[in-house]
């Protein structure tokens, strides 16, 4: 009652995403794409989340090891696409365990995510958080939310939780783990860009002599508390970027913690480019340029699903019969210590994402997708890359279709029939 005395503006609309990272991005612009009227509503004032917030490299979409097997295509393939076109993306070598990535200009992937978005129709509303959940009994009706126009309603028949931390989901009532609940997370990374880089030289230093010299630089003491991490090529001369800070045991969604994140985070990129500059062949004209838009957070809510995604089926590459996209990332886990541990699966193989992993539980009329899907805390730590997470959005982005078009709720959609279309999109089950 409250919103309804106060609403400013109100919006009715077949799809609504929430968040425009990289799960929501593909999930609004392929239901788009088929046919749907989608808004799509992001808190800050462009598209692609963590995407263009914090990263440059897409992994997920081939597997490490000795063969790289592509195992990410159809929506995804057009965003690397329209990178490739214009010269801002290349593919990267497996240097860092991640298998082989595609690392991009994520200025430019801004604009390309608006391109495509724009292309399909896709209605946009920037500058606007999500706050609460319109509903009658346990179906979602719509979603609250704040912007500088006021308290804004939206109605939509079926709306996809791209959020990263799950918040129209749990906001409606379906159980998760992660957050809050006071279990492990992993760290949170600022990533800063170095400039002025005589490329020659810093190229030739490979993973083990940069961490040699961070072990270095400790001793002497330097204040470094992750002992390893990665700095690697951009499409631009000069220039390299880095994942090297690590700030842990906090949950991001406790505003105050992660408040003194941000910080801590900066303070860190702050002290690890001096190390750059001091310790490490090429850099020694380098300058710290940029930091991340905020402070890159892995791991916040994890929803409890009509199936939860287990160490089990990732470890042994294991297959379901409602998969509606595959990953052969391994468990990467930025745990709280002063390195990374990671378990691989055997070399060439994938598990299933099963689509049972998107639908939450106790609530009607949502798919939860990206990093907060139904996932175990180590399952999560290997099938949260953007490759995997594009791959959901593009499967809810069809199964969202499939409902509107069928007057179904998205969890009642034939995932057979999902599947096809997943595939003639050129997607990958
Ligand atoms: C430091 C770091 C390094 C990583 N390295 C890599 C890497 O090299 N390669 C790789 O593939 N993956 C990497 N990952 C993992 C990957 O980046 C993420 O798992 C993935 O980007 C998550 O995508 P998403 O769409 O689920 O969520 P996000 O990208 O987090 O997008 C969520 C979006 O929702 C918006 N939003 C949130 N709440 C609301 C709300 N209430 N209302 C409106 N909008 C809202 C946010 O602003 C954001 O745009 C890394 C992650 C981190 C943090």
């Amino acid at each position: 009652m409250l919103y309804q005395r106060t609403i400013d503006r109100e919006y009715t609309t077949d799809v609504l995403v929430v968040g425009s990272g990289s799960a929501g991005a593909t999930a609004a612009i392929t239901a788009a794409q088929g046919g749907c009227r989608v808004l799509l509503v992001e808190r800050y004032g462009f598209m692609g989340g963590t995407s263009t917030q914090v990263l440059d490299t897409f992994y997920g979409f081939y597997t490490p090891g000795q063969v790289a097997h592509k195992v990410v295509g159809g929506v995804p393939d057009q965003v690397v696409e329209r990178l490739m076109t214009r010269g801002r993306a290349l593919m990267r070598p497996n240097t860092y365990g991640a298998g082989q990535g595609i690392t991009y200009d994520p200025q430019t992937l801004k604009i390309v995510w608006e391109e495509l978005a724009v292309a399909a129709g896709v209605r946009l509303l920037y500058h606007t958080t999500v706050i609460d959940t319109i509903m009658h009994d346990t179906q979602v009706l719509g979603v609250v939310a704040i912007n500088k126009s006021g308290i804004v309603r939206i109605n939509a028949r079926i709306i996809i939780d791209a959020s990263g931390d799950a918040d129209v989901a749990v906001r409606a009532g379906a159980p998760y783990e992660g957050g809050d609940d006071g279990s492990a997370l992993q760290s949170l990374t600022t990533t800063f860009q170095m400039i002025n880089v005589d490329d020659a030289q810093a190229r030739r230093v490979n993973k083990t002599q940069l961490h040699a010299l961070m072990a270095d630089a400790i001793a002497r003491g330097y204040d470094l508390p992750r002992k390893e991490g990665s700095v690697h090529i951009t499409p631009f001369d000069g220039v390299m970027v880095t994942n090297m800070t690590r700030v842990a045991h906090v949950n991001a969604l406790d505003i105050e913690a992660l408040t003194a994140a941000e910080i801590e985070g900066r303070r860190q990129a702050e002290r690890y480019a001096q190390f750059l500059i001091d310790y490490v062949p090429g850099y020694q004209r380098a300058v710290l340029n940029q930091l991340s838009h905020q402070i890159g957070v892995r791991e916040t809510r994890r929803i409890i699903g009509a199936y939860q995604l287990t160490r089990d089926d990732v470890i042994n590459a294991r297959d379901a019969a409602d998969s509606i996209a595959r990953c052969g990332a391994p468990i990467e886990d930025h745990h709280g210590g002063s390195d990374t541990t990671w378990h691989y699966l055997a070399d060439g193989a994938t598990y299933a994402i099963p689509f049972r992993c998107l639908i939450p539980q106790e609530i009607t009329g949502v798919l939860v997708i990206g990093r907060c899907l139904s996932a175990s805390h180590d399952a999560h730590a290997s099938v949260r890359s953007m490759g995997q997470c594009m791959a959901m959005g593009q499967a809810a982005g069809v199964a969202a279709t499939m409902a509107h078009d069928q007057h179904v709720a998205p969890h009642q959609v034939d995932v057979l029939a999902v599947q096809k279309a997943i595939t003639r999109l050129g997607g990958i089950v």
